[in-house]
This record gives C-alpha cells, structure tokens and sequence, in this order.
C-alpha cells in the first residue's frame, strides 16, 4: 500500500515544511503502508530536509525527460533525485487538460523516471463523456499502454499507477468501490500482460479521485487498490493521516 498527497499549487515553504513535519509525526513508523507527499517543486528540498529523518517519503508533480539543456521552466529527473525525491507524479489530468500533456510525453517521462531510479506515479483515467459512452476501458488501456511503452522495470516497487478517472478529481465525487475494482482489475491485466506475473501482479496500482477519511477504508479494501492518490484531503494532516489509518487498516 501506498498513501501519497499531491499538493497542486498549494502551500508556501513555511506551511510545506509545517505540513510535511506534522504528518511525518503522525504517521511514526506506518509500515507496511509507504506515506508520500509531492509538494510544489520549490518546496521539495526544504521539506525534504525538514523530514529526512522520519518515514514521510517525498515525489515531485512532474519533471522534464531530458537530461540538461536550454529547456526553460523545466525540471531534470537528476534535480529531484539530487534534493531526495523518490516519487514523481507524471501525467496527472491537470497537466493533460491545462499543459498539453500527452501520451507520447508521459511516456518519455516515464522511461527517464526510471532509468534515474526515480519511482513514477503514473496517472491515467477517463473523462465522464468517455465513462458516459462505454468508453471508460479503451481510454484507459490506450493510456496505460502508451504511457507505458518500453519502460522497463526490473522490481514491482519500480513503478506505481494511479487510476484517477477524471470526473472524479476535486469535484467530491468518488468512483464506487465496484468501478473503482473494475477498472485496476483491468490495470492489473494490462500490467501482468507487460512485466509478466510477478512483477505486474504486485506493481502498486493507486485510486485516486476524490479520496477523503470517510470514503477511504470501502475503496482501499478493494483487492486491486493498492492505496490512494490524495489532493484535497492530503493538505491537512488529520485528513491525511486517516486516510494512512484506513490503508494500514486495509493490508
Ligand atoms: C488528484 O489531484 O490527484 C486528486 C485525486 O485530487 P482530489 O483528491 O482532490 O480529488
């Protein structure tokens, strides 16, 4: 089980660093269960540094596939490894629906992330038209496919994907826990198709959409969600830290 937030284009460095700090104390040792937070990427060193110490793992929201160059307001896979991330998010529908990103991209990103021994968390999911139409399942099986092309994985913990069906982000409305199982079943497939049994039947596959305390235990009690993909509710601790309960819960 995973629990990550993405804190969007939230926080400045004293409350990341004042977030960072009270979730790490709150959540002490969670193992089995990994905690991440992916605070904007001006925030990441100084929070890393404020939780080194602890087990609050840190990813980024997004980086660039190239290595170095004239690539203005970019950000390398080697700047984030350098301040202590672990986990970069890629692809997440906000930089699909309001930055261009694309299939093809996404999966340069990916292929970069891991040859760095950064860990992408890569997101996919349908727009409700899509859903509305029966489409929900090639939308998501193009994304993974794509997204996913030639990226090798030598480990299961190598990689993580989080189904974020669209019309469910920051607008409170969750996918069921049944459309919810549905869909990472189908991941699952896709995966196992691709890294064979071992390692796709055990890569990490997140739900996230709208995810919050109330909600969390019936949709990370699902058997293919793998933990949870948090906006909202990952930017205050308390939310944050029930949501880590229920995962522990759910292992
Ligand atoms: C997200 O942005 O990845 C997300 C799941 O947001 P929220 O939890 O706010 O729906």
């Amino acid at each position: 089980m995973l629990i990550a937030g993405n804190w969007k284009m939230h926080t400045d460095v004293g409350s990341a660093v004042e977030l960072a700090r009270e979730i790490a104390g709150d959540i002490g040792n969670p193992a089995p269960v990994k905690v991440a937070v992916c605070p904007p990427a001006v925030n990441l060193s100084e929070v890393a540094r404020a939780v080194n110490e602890t087990a609050l793992r840190i990813g980024a929201q997004n980086m660039f596939f190239e290595e170095h160059g004239a690539f203005t307001g970019e950000i390398a896979p080697t700047m984030l490894t350098a301040v202590g991330c672990r986990y970069v998010i890629l692809g997440h529908s906000e930089r699909r629906q309001y930055f261009g990103e694309m299939d093809e991209t996404v999966n340069r990103k990916a292929r970069k992330a891991v040859e760095h021994g950064l860990v992408p968390i890569v997101c996919v999911g349908e727009h409700l038209k899509e859903r509305e139409a029966g489409h929900a399942v090639d939308v998501v099986t193009r994304q993974v496919r794509a997204a996913l092309a030639g990226v090798i994985v030598a480990r299961p913990d190598d990689l993580v994907v989080a189904y974020e069906p669209v019309w469910a982000i920051g607008t409170g409305r969750t996918a069921s826990p049944d459309q919810a199982q549905e869909m990472h079943a189908h991941i699952r497939v896709l995966l196992r198709d691709q890294f064979g049994g071992a390692v796709g039947g055990a890569i990490e596959i997140l739900y996230g959409g709208s995810m919050k305390p109330g909600n969390a235990a019936e949709l990370l009690g699902q058997k293919d969600v793998d933990g949870g993909l948090i906006g909202g509710a990952s930017l205050n601790a308390d939310s944050f830290v029930s949501i880590v309960e229920a995962a522990k819960n759910a292992v």
